[in-house]
C-alpha cells in the first residue's frame, strides 16, 4: 500500500509510520509541525519508502501518484495544546478532515479517522461503548477538540454514505509511550518528568478522577487491524485497566523510586471527565484485538525514553 498519514510527525503518526514501513508499505507523512516534531521521524529520513511533506492539512492537499489509504491523525491532542490552539484544533478536525476525505475520494483510497474518547465527553455511562452518544459541553474549553472530532466523525460517515468512500473510525482512549512531547502537559509526561527529577507529582483536584491508559504499540496494532477490516462503524481502542489519577501517580513513583510523593493542584480544566474506561467488546469481536501490554510493562518502556530525552537536553544528570 501507499499510505498518507496526516500528523505523521506526531506521537501516534510517527509510530504508525514505523509500523507501515515495517509491513513493507510506502508512507507519506504530512505534518505542519505545530505540535508534531521532525525528531520523531528523523530516523526515517533517507528510507526509500518514506517521504515527508510539510503541509497544513487544512489547506488544499495535492499528492502525486496513487494512494491506497489516508490516515487522518493530525490534531493538537493534549488539553493544554488545544486550549492554546483552539481555532487550529477546530480547523484541523473540520476543514482538515474535509480535505483529507476529499483526497481519499479523489484517489479512491481507504480513509481512517483518528477520533477520540472525548466524543463521550464527561460520560454518564460507564464504561463507554460505541453506542453511547456522549455528554459534551460544546462551549466549554474542551469543546473545541470534542466537537471538532464529533464533526469529523459526521463528515466521515457523510463521505461514506454519499460518496461511497471506504471509511474507518477509531475512537482512541488515553495513549502513552516514547515520543510524547515533553511539554504537552498531559498526565503521563508530567508525572514521569517530575518523578525523574525527584519532584512531587502534580495531582489535579483530589485525584479521584479515573483514566484507562494504553501503551502506544497496542493502539498501533488496533489501528492497523481496523484499517484492514471492513468495519465502518466507530471502534474503541483502549486499555480497560482503569485507575484513579492518584493510583496512577503511586505507580509512577513506585517504578521510578521517587520518594517525593504527590502535591495537589487546583488545576483541573472545566469539564475534565470524572471517569473514562473503554468498553472494547466491539474491537474484540470485529478485530480480534485486545491490549497486550499492561501499565507496568508500558511504563517500563516509556520511562527510559523520557530519561534519555531529559539527559540529551541537559536537564537531568
Ligand atoms: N492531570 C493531573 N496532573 C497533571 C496533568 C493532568 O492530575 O500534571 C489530570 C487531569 O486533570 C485529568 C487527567 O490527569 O483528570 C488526565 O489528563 P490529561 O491531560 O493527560 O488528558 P485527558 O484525559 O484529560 O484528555
Amino acid at each position: 500500500m501507499r499510505v498518507l498519514i496526516t500528523g505523521g510527525a506526531g506521537f501516534l503518526g510517527s509510530h504508525l509510520s514505523d509500523r507501515f514501513l515495517a509491513e513493507g508499505h510506502t508512507v507519506i507523512a504530512m505534518d505542519n509541525l505545530i505540535t508534531g516534531n521532525a525528531d520523531n521521524i528523523a530516523h526515517l529520513f533517507g528510507h526509500e519508502r518514506f517521504r515527508f511533506m510539510k503541509h497544513d492539512v487544512t489547506d488544499y492537499i495535492y499528492v502525486d501518484g496513487p494512494l491506497d489509504a489516508v490516515l487522518h491523525f493530525a490534531s493538537p491532542a493534549s488539553p493544554v495544546d488545544y486550549l492554546e490552539l483552539p481555532i487550529q484544533t477546530l480547523k484541523v478536525g473540520a476543514l482538515g478532515t474535509h480535505k483529507a476525505l476529499g483526497l481519499a475520494k479523489e484517489k479512491n483510497a481507504r480513509f481512517l479517522l483518528a477520533s477520540t474518547s472525548e466524543v463521550y465527553g464527561d460520560p454518564q455511562i460507564h464504561p463507554q461503548s460505541e453506542g453511547y452518544y456522549g455528554h459534551v459541553n460544546p462551549i466549554g474549553p474542551r469543546g473545541v477538540y470534542d466537537e471538532a472530532k464529533r464533526f469529523a466523525e459526521a463528515m466521515t460517515m457523510a463521505y461514506h454514505r454519499s460518496h461511497g468512500v471506504e471509511t474507518r473510525i477509531v475512537r482512541i482512549f488515553n495513549t502513552y509511550g516514547p515520543r510524547m512531547r515533553l511539554r504537552d502537559g498531559r498526565v503521563v509526561p508530567n508525572f514521569i518528568q517530575q518523578a525523574l527529577r525527584g519532584e512531587p507529582l502534580t495531582v489535579y483536584g483530589d485525584g479521584s478522577q479515573t483514566r484507562s491508559f494504553q501503551y502506544v504499540d497496542d493502539l498501533v496494532e488496533g489501528v492497523y487491524r481496523l484499517l484492514l477490516s471492513d468495519h465502518v462503524e466507530p471502534v474503541n481502542i483502549g486499555n480497560p485497566q482503569e485507575r484513579t489519577i492518584l493510583q496512577f501517580a503511586e505507580v509512577i513513583n513506585e517504578l521510578t523510586g521517587n520518594m517525593a510523593g504527590i502535591v495537589r493542584r487546583d488545576m483541573r480544566t472545566q469539564d475534565d471527565p470524572q471517569v473514562r474506561q473503554p468498553d472494547i467488546t466491539r474491537a474484540r469481536s470485529v478485530l480480534g484485538w485486545a491490549p497486550r501490554i499492561d501499565v507496568y510493562e508500558g511504563l517500563n518502556r516509556t520511562i527510559p525514553w523520557f530519561r534519555q530525552e531529559l539527559q540529551k537536553r541537559g536537564e537531568l544528570a
